[in-house]
């Protein structure tokens, strides 16, 4: 689970649209596997700055978010290691090649990613292959088609979503799901892009690995779905129609999940600028389908694009890691020599988009909600095509390196300057994007209010014509360059596999028909830039670079977007008289069809597949299954009466260490100031240092620096844990380099950013190619974490040679951070509030589900404190008193320090080799004596909890968030290791049958957090209300019910083991770890639980359904939902919902 990305849409419609809402559980197995998804982190008010940086491709984000590097470096950011001899990987000779039909094209060994790569082209069809060998063992597969589409009905995206229902030699409703169910996948799930579907499986295990591939390659070329309309009508739309006398409505999971890409103001935005920057090829329609439009694809055009398009010789397929070369091309020729060469890959070609000779504006309305100050709801945003031509990497990689330094970090002057404008509340759609044929920049605001909309404008070309004339300040060159190079370095892809990483690399160039090795290789073009940078100084290479694509490109779309509060009811008015009229022009017989398709629709999606049918998906046996857990090394010791764990791992000379500091001592009423607390450390400056310039300090001498609250309930206590998190890297190749890493955790209590850890997927998408930055901001609110969600991971580069400052020097620095500079501040307040909005619409079901935990236990009322609606109230008062009480603001932040820094509680975490290790410690120890002993303030105790209710919170939308949640440890349950297994199957089956198979949302799923026994049911991107709680309710009967056969059960623990023993990078391994440890959860405890896992029955199935009915006896419901949908449900259940308005 840690490892797959999941589904959703995303935010401009140049992202990828995901085969599945892969819900992320908090932590149902998570103290075995590390529970640091588990953990509560609160985001940063600096997050939606720098987020939005990330949207569009330029997955930029900032000394600031993500690798803190942009799109340009991250899409390079293999490891640069080169000058080793390469090593000796098993080879595919000429005549084992040619005897399984291929050739070989050519060959290299790519030193920046120590892996032999071969270009294969399969002699018959013209398919290509790329196979890449080295020692990873984490194996990758992925098939690329491209897949061009001429209207936005969206049926690249809906085929993605139903190839995988079945196919030739898996004739089973979903293979896809058996296969989510009951394999060890490191990653697993398909997305659609504007011009291309990728499909691609990772795992370790090679058995397993194998299995994927087989059934990934006969969902392309051979799916049932183009012979049986009921997927089409199932994952695309249909008419449903359940008695003749009722409404006519439009279902079907993309329509759903599309409708909720369209309530979100920055996905219309972002799929706008799109269309309007390429009007005239395949990017000027939307490849995810436009609700409006989505119903107007016919199963015969749906057929014809996968005969069209899903054929070998338009696929691109890459193989990556420890696995036999030759045992690739053998699986492969299986497939392809079934085939003809086909004219798919010159059809499939993408246009270029002629360049404009005169710059156009567009003005769009936008859906909003009634509350609020409409007048300051405006977006602006300016968007460039940068050329016709494709660029060499010599030029991609410059313009990368411009962006970063144009909009990178907080620093960064373009950005700096708008925010501080005061113009608009925060950034959107900004950075250059480069993942399509032609690569493009863009760069605006939201919440603008309308007399601002022109200045904001001109605002932002007098910015870049100044930076054109002055150039960038060396510092800032210099931060950049560090950045860039320690991510090249670290190659760290969090959990997302490091071949598909490099997969998406190389295939953003290779689908446009270019050297797919190319992208691969950034040693030798990083190496000139810098020479040149040197050389001839960097304004000499940005300025032309600023005037030639961007200041003197007519190629430019002003794209400016107005709130209109009738605009979601004329839509869904539009769309029921659309329908109406359809249910006009039938007759009686026509609407009793309907009723009966509707019918059979329904009911074969509600019947299982027969056991014997599922025996065809291919599936481990729980032999192929290691007994125990994997162990981290872990050695406990204490350093001036702190505890520290070190874990002696080999991290590339890399060090990895966490502080931990307690919150026990911190004032209630101060809690929902931390997210806050957090950015103004980092952005106010100290005495002697500007922001600016501390910002480039950090960027020059540091590594990686994160910072975050994290709050969780303990098992059996009462006491939630809650902590102040201080992450930090940096190399460890000499000894003043592990101390820079101390400096750091200094720096960074100035300098705060949030993190997501390792395994969230925002992260994994930070660290990615492009357009998993796109997801990324979906998942940020979507999955990753769905509970009080944020996020925006900062990291700062560390230079391994740099000098080193006197710890003194930082002490200062820690001690004389400046909480007085009020107009930033009211910036901070300002973006948070635009970010907690986003959330409501993007993720509501994360909100539902924070507000539910809130009510069930402290830990969750901590957290929504810090990132729910309550949150979003707290910022809606705050917003005034920055005025009126600025002084009682800036002391409480002073308050804030004093309670939080201190060594009492304070706990070390360090991830290196041992000599490493060894070396750090004297760094630690005078990071440690500085430490005040004891916080200001006694022991607090945390007891807050919201009133127990169900609740509707009101939003503008289309779609639905449903969630329902109660305690089974308030029954008397006690926790087994079945659970884990139990909640799998209910996601697994029930709820993705019911909520989202038949229901027609995006998403089902349930989570139960092991700590607290909170076990909750959400909903996202959801047509219905109480319909789903209905389901909800019904789960405890369905587990009585359940009748599974023993296969069926190995497939549930074997997927359940899958999410446990995830793959970890090494820091992730030390710092699941470290979460632990926090939350008391021994070895000893793992290896019961995986016993209890591995030894899951039927019985255990029946035994859970009685605790579970908790749920529905006692448990509490939030909703985020349209006013329409919750006005309703309140007439048909009397009242059931308490309303609350929060747009
Ligand atoms: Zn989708």
């Amino acid at each position: 689970m840690l490892r797959t990305v999941s589904c959703s849409a995303s935010l401009s419609s140049a992202s990828p649209f995901f085969r599945f809402f892969r819900h992320f559980p908090r932590s149902s197995t998570a103290a075995l596997r590390g529970p640091a998804r588990n953990l509560r982190r609160i985001s940063s008010p600096s997050a939606a700055g720098r987020r939005v940086l990330l949207r569009r491709g330029l997955r930029v984000s900032s000394a600031a978010a993500g690798r803190g590097v942009n799109g340009q470096f991250s899409r390079l950011s293999v490891r640069a290691v080169a000058t080793q001899p390469a090593p000796s990987y098993p080879d595919v000779s000429q005549d084992e090649a040619e005897k399984l039909g291929f050739e070989k094209v050519s060959e290299e060994f790519i030193s920046e990613c120590k892996s032999k790569a071969t270009l294969f082209k399969h002699k018959k069809t013209g398919c290509e292959v790329m196979s890449v060998s080295n020692e990873d063992e984490n194996k990758v597969f992925g098939i690329v088609l491209r897949t061009p589409p001429k209207d936005s009905t969206g049926i690249p995206h809906i085929l993605e979503h139903s190839v995988l229902c079945g196919s030739r030699k898996y004739p089973v409703k979903e293979p896809f799901v058996e296969l989510l169910k009951g394999s060890l996948h490191t990653f697993l799930n398909a997305f659609t892009y504007p011009d291309r579907t990728c499909y691609p499986v990772a795992s370790t295990n090679t058995k397993d690995f194998y299995n994927l591939v087989d059934v990934y390659l006969d969902a392309v070329f051979f799916p049932k779905c183009v012979e049986d309309v009921h997927t089409f009508q199932q994952e695309g739309w249909h008419y449903e129609l359940n008695d003749p006398s009722e409404d006519i409505s439009y279902k079907g999971v993309v329509f759903n999940e599309m409708k909720g890409v369209y309530s979100q103001p920055d996905n219309i935005l972002g799929r706008i600028a799109q269309q309007a920057i390429s009007p005239d090829n395949t990017y000027g329609v939307d490849s995810g389908g436009d609700p409006k439009d989505i119903p107007k694809l016919t199963f015969e055009e749906f057929q014809e694009f996968h005969r069209k398009y899903y054929h070998p010789s338009n696929a691109r397929i890459w193989f990556y890691g420890d696995d036999d070369p030759v045992h690739r091309l053998r699986v492969l020729s299986e497939y392809l020599d079934m085939f003809e060469a086909s004219p798919s890959r010159d059809t499939s070609k993408i246009e270029t988009q002629k360049l404009f000779s005169e710059p156009i504006r567009i003005v769009e309305k936008y859906p909003a909600g009634r509350d609020g100050d409409l007048k300051k709801k405006n977006m602006v945003c300016v968007n460039w095509l940068l050329s016709e031509k494709p660029l060499d990497l010599q030029t991609q990689l410059a313009l990368g390196f411009l962006d970063h330094l144009m909009l990178g970090t907080p620093a960064s002057p373009l950005r700096k300057i708008l925010l501080e404008s005061g113009l608009g509340e925060a950034l959107v759609s900004s950075g250059m994007s480069d993942e399509l044929l032609q690569p493009q920049f863009s760069v605006g605001m939201k919440g603008v209010s309308q007399d601002n909309v022109q200045k904001v404008e001109e605002l932002i070309m007098n910015t870049l014509k100044k930076l054109a004339e002055e150039g960038f300040d060396s510092d800032a060159v210099e931060a950049s360059m560090n950045t860039i190079e320690f991510s090249l370095r670290e190659n760290n892809t969090g959990s997302f596999p490091r071949g598909l990483s490099l997969m998406l690399q190389s295939i953003a160039k290779w689908i446009y028909d270019m050297d797919p090795f190319e992208p691969l290789k950034y040693t030798e073009p990083l190496k000139a830039l810098k020479a040149r940078i040197a050389e001839e100084g960097s304004k000499a290479v940005f300025s032309p670079l600023i005037e030639q694509f961007i200041l003197n490109n007519s190629h430019r779309v002003t794209i400016e977007m107005q709130p209109d509060p009738e605009k979601a009811s004329q839509e869904e008015a539009e769309e029921k008289s659309i329908l109406e009229k359809v249910k006009a022009g039938m007759t009686e017989e026509d609407l009793a069809e309907l009723a009966r398709a509707t019918e059979e629709l329904r009911l074969k999606q509600e019947t299982p597949d027969p056991p014997e049918a599922l025996r065809c998906v291919p599936s481990l046996n729980l032999s192929d299954i290691p007994k125990e857990p994997t162990y981290v090394p872990t050695e406990v010791g204490d350093i001036n009466g702190v505890k520290v764990l070190r874990h002696d791992l080999f991290t590339n000379d890399i060090v990895y260490a966490e502080v931990v500091f307690d919150m026990g001592s911190l004032k209630h009423e101060l809690l929902p100031l931390v997210p806050l607390f957090c950015q103004s450390l980092m952005e106010m400056g100290t005495k002697d240092l500007s922001f600016v310039q501390l910002n480039q300090l950090i960027g020059r001498k540091t590594g990686g620096i994160s910072v975050y609250p994290l709050t969780s309930s303990v098992r059996g206590k009462a006491e939630p844990c809650s902590k102040f998190v201080v992450r930090g890297k940096s190399m460890a190749g000499r000894a003043e380099d592990l101390f820079n890493l101390i400096d750091l955790a200094f720096l960074c209590l100035q300098k705060i950013y949030f993190s997501f850890m390792l395994y969230s997927p925002v992260r994994l998408c930070l660290l990615l190619d492009a357009p998993n930055v796109f997801f990324c901001l979906d998942c940020e609110y979507n999955h990753s974490d769905w509970k009080t969600g944020f996020v925006c991971r900062d990291i700062i580069q560390c230079n391994p040679d740099t000098e080193t400052d006197s710890i003194n020097r930082m002490n200062c620095l820690l001690q004389e951070v400046q909480f007085t500079d009020q107009q930033r501040f009211k910036q901070f307040v300002s973006q948070s509030i635009a970010r907690m909005e986003n959330r409501l619409r993007g993720s509501g079901h994360g909100i539902a589900a924070a507000r539910m935990d809130a009510m069930l236990n402290v830990a969750g009322w901590m957290s929504e404190q810090m990132g729910g609606l309550s949150y979003l109230e707290f910022l809606h008062t705050l917003a005034k008193k920055v005025d009126e009480d600025w002084e009682g603001i800036s002391s409480s932040l002073e308050e804030i320090r004093r309670s939080l820094l201190a060594r009492n509680g304070c706990i070390v975490n360090m991830t290196a080799d041992g000599k490493s290790l060894t070396n750090i410690e004297k760094s630690v120890e005078k990071f440690l004596n500085f430490l005040p002993e004891t916080p200001s303030g006694g022991l607090v105790t945390w007891d807050g909890r919201l009133p127990l209710r169900n609740e509707a919170i009101v939003i503008p939308t289309q779609v639905n968030y449903v969630g329902k949640a109660g305690n089974i440890y308030s029954t008397g349950y006690e926790l087994d290791g079945s659970a884990y297994v139990i909640s799998k199957h209910i996601s697994n089956t029930w709820l993705w049958d019911r909520v989202r198979v038949s229901g027609g949302a995006y998403g089902g799923f349930c989570d139960f957090d092991s700590h607290s026994g909170v076990f909750s049911f959400l909903s996202y991107r959801d047509p219905n209300l109480l319909k789903t709680l209905d389901i909800y309710d019904g789960t405890g009967d369905f587990l009585r019910g359940l009748d599974v056969d023993q296969e069926t059960l190995t497939k549930a623990i074997i997927g359940t083991i899958g999410d446990v023993d995830s793959y970890q990078l090494p820091d992730a391994k030390g710092y699941s770890s470290l979460m632990r440890h926090l939350l008391g959860v021994t070895d000893e405890e793992r290896q019961r639980k995986r016993e209890e896992i591995l030894t899951t029955s039927l019985k255990d199935f029946k035994e859970f359904a009685e605790a579970i009915d908790v749920v529905r006896e006692k448990g509490v419901a939030v909703a985020v939902a349209s006013a329409e949908d919750i006005d309703a449900a309140n007439q048909a259940r009397s009242n059931f919902f308490e309303v609350k308005k929060a747009l």
